[in-house]
């Protein structure tokens, strides 16, 4: 029988508590806008976009882009230090895709903000397609010198919803882009989304068994968000389908995660879902509810991740 491994906080590896075992303190991650863009937007792969995604380039909690990294920095930390005056920072590239385009610019962005006082680390958001060698590179030049995780979209297992969601890329590639990273010694993050329409009966196994093989370091899990503006939200309006309750999301996700290998940092478990653009679906605004709703399933069920890994 496995072990029961028990975090401070929560029945799953959290990423507050692998943060805080890494740096001994409380670590906050600040989003900035550091001016990229997207190769699925700019016609290099495509040009609508990915169908989720929002004028932002799904960077709706992002600082703000007319403003240098270095002052949007200064400016988050500002209104959080009075309630954290112990705190350090990761500066979490979030919007568009961060690792596309100039090199030289990149590691300008990268350096302004690794080297900002309390930063002790860099989240980047971008693509599996935007992972070439010279990027790699840097990374691993980078991560020398400070902490790094890369976030990537796998969004689902499937090709076929890659296609619907017009990501420009499949889910092979995502696993080529992880190993690629992780043989560097770099952190990977892989962001899932539940509650496709047209998902296979098989999907949460299919799931955990493509996240279980992988180097994963981290992932995020997200409900399926129609936000305002986007091509979903267009596609919801012409053949509205079914979106999960919160009940059936929470399901899934706790089933997702007592099958998780234990050393996977859950970094999300619900998304924030920008207010002002959401349509639906409504209940993920009411995040406190959601997230004691599924740390009381996991404490009536008895369980936690990886109960049931193999
Ligand atoms: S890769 Fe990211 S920024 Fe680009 S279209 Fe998709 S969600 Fe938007």
């Amino acid at each position: 029988m496995m072990t029961i491994k028990r975090w401070l906080d929560k029945p799953y590896n959290n990423l507050n508590d692998a943060l805080r075992q890494k740096f001994g303190k409380k670590i906050i991650k600040l989003s900035v806008d550091g001016g990229f863009s997207c190769p699925n937007r700019d016609g290099r792969v495509g040009i609508g976009g990915c169908l989720f995604c929002t004028e932002q380039g799904s960077g709706e909690f992002s600082g703000d882009c007319r403003l240098n990294i270095t002052a949007q920095l200064e400016q988050q930390i500002e209104l959080l230090r009075d309630k954290w005056p112990e705190a350090e920072y990761i500066a979490y590239f979030q919007s568009f895709s961060n690792t596309y385009g100039d090199l030289d610019y990149m590691e300008r962005q990268f350096r302004a903000a690794m080297t900002y006082p309390g930063v002790v680390g860099l989240a980047i958001a971008t693509r599996v397609d935007c992972i070439g060698e010279e990027v790699l590179k840097l990374l691993t030049t980078l991560s020398q010198e400070t902490y790094i995780w890369v976030e990537m979209g796998l969004q689902s297992v499937y090709a076929h919803h890659h296609k619907l969601l017009n990501t420009g890329y499949t889910p092979d590639q995502f696993s080529e882009a992880t190993i690629r990273l992780a043989e560097r010694g770099i952190d990977v993050v892989g962001h899932i989304i539940l509650g496709l329409p047209d998902t296979p009966e098989t999907v949460l196994d299919d799931t955990v068994d493509f996240l279980n093989r992988l180097p994963l370091a981290g992932v995020k899990l997200h409900m399926l968000n129609v936000l305002r503006g986007t091509a979903l939200a267009a596609l919801y309006a012409s053949k509205p389908f079914e979106l999960l309750s919160m009940e059936h999301y929470l399901e899934q996700v706790r089933y997702i995660i007592e099958r998780l290998r234990p050393d996977i940092v859950v970094h999300r478990v619900t998304g924030d879902g920008a207010k002002a653009l959401l349509i639906e679906p409504t209940w993920i605004l009411n995040k406190r509810h959601v997230l004691n709703t599924l740390l009381k399933a996991f404490s009536a069920h008895e369980s936690y991740q990886g109960k049931y890994f193999r």
